[in-house]
């Protein structure tokens, strides 16, 4: 071999070394470099992670927000600060008790008195949905009558008028609050329990009755309807008639809270309440006034 092939086979030794060496390195470098990275890709989830759950409180927090200002009290809450009263749940009634509550809308009127006297005699206490325009200058005496004689006042409107009162929320309690005033000025009473003119499930107060009576309900005032109606004030009724329509409900309801009228069209109201008295107590019937029963809504 000759001088020059052995320092050929020298360099190449030397340069395959020198190239080894590199690449170690080089992995090294790498291998330092991957596990960096490694540690970076870690922090990088730990970051993100806390990132979406920052995010998702965030998320939380706005979605309550927004929850918040759904719930924001409607304006008419804020109305008539003094339209607030206070309703005690009556207790659990008797079952084996027959209560009938009697109950006259739309009063006072000319023939207040004589139901009045009529109940009276037979020591019957008796509940009046009164309507505040019927309240005439003479006619203060027998909202106060009603108190002393033991009977129970209830809000049947101030107007009676459909297109007023079941306009809008804000409409029904302005109305409201003139008879609720009015009351309160001739008797002192704080009323706590109302009737809706044609009941609660009228189609006029359709589009707000669900908030009405939450908003009524809020103010403290429990409304009822009726599950027995003399029909006293629909077509053209008959003694007879009036009698009947009360009997023929009576055995479908237990504690039947009998509609009718006091006012100046339903003498023949008045006319037949003796014997209207008079069947019921001969059914076994006792009379309460409608706020010692439980409330009582149309479940339609
Ligand atoms: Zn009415």
């Amino acid at each position: 071999m000759k001088k020059s092939n052995y320092s050929g086979v020298a360099l190449l030794i030397v340069g395959f070394l020198f190239i080894l060496i590199l690449s170690q390195e080089r992995t090294e470098k790498m291998s330092t470099k991957e596990e960096s990275a490694y540690t970076w890709k870690e922090i990088d989830s730990t970051v993100l992670m806390a990132e979406l759950e920052n995010k998702m409180a965030q998320e939380r927090q706005e979605e309550e927000n927004s929850q918040t200002s759904m719930d924001e009290v409607p304006d008419y809450t804020k109305m008539f600060p003094d339209l607030y009263t206070e309703y005690q749940t009556p207790k659990e009634m008797d079952k084996d008790k027959k209560i009938a509550y009697l109950t006259f809308d739309d009063g006072p009127s000319e023939n207040t008195f004589e139901i009045l006297d009529i109940l009276e005699e037979r020591d019957i206490k008796a509940t009046f949905f009164i309507v505040g325009s019927a309240i005439k200058n003479d006619r203060d005496d027998s909202l106060k009558r009603m108190i002393y004689e033991g009977h129970t006042i209830g809000i049947h409107t101030y107007s009676h008028q459909c297109n007023e009162i079941y306009c809008s929320i804000e409409r029904f309690l302005e109305d409201f609050n003139l008879v609720y005033e009015q009351i309160h000025e001739i008797t002192g009473e704080r009323v706590n329990i109302y009737r809706f003119p044609w009941g609660s499930n009228n189609g006029y107060s359709k589009g707000i009755k669900d908030a009405l009576m939450e908003e009524m309900e809020r103010r403290g005032f429990t409304c009822y309807d009726w599950n027995v109606s003399a029909d006293d004030s629909i077509g053209h009724p008959t003694a007879y008639s009036i009698l009947n329509n009360i009997k023929k409900d009576l055995k479908r309801n237990d504690y039947p809270i009998i509609l009718m009228h006091d006012s100046p069209v339903n003498d023949l109201t008045v006319k037949t309440l003796p014997d209207i008295i008079d069947m019921l107590i001969e059914k076994g019937y006792k009379f309460e006034t409608l706020d010692l029963r439980e409330p009582y809504q149309f479940p339609w």
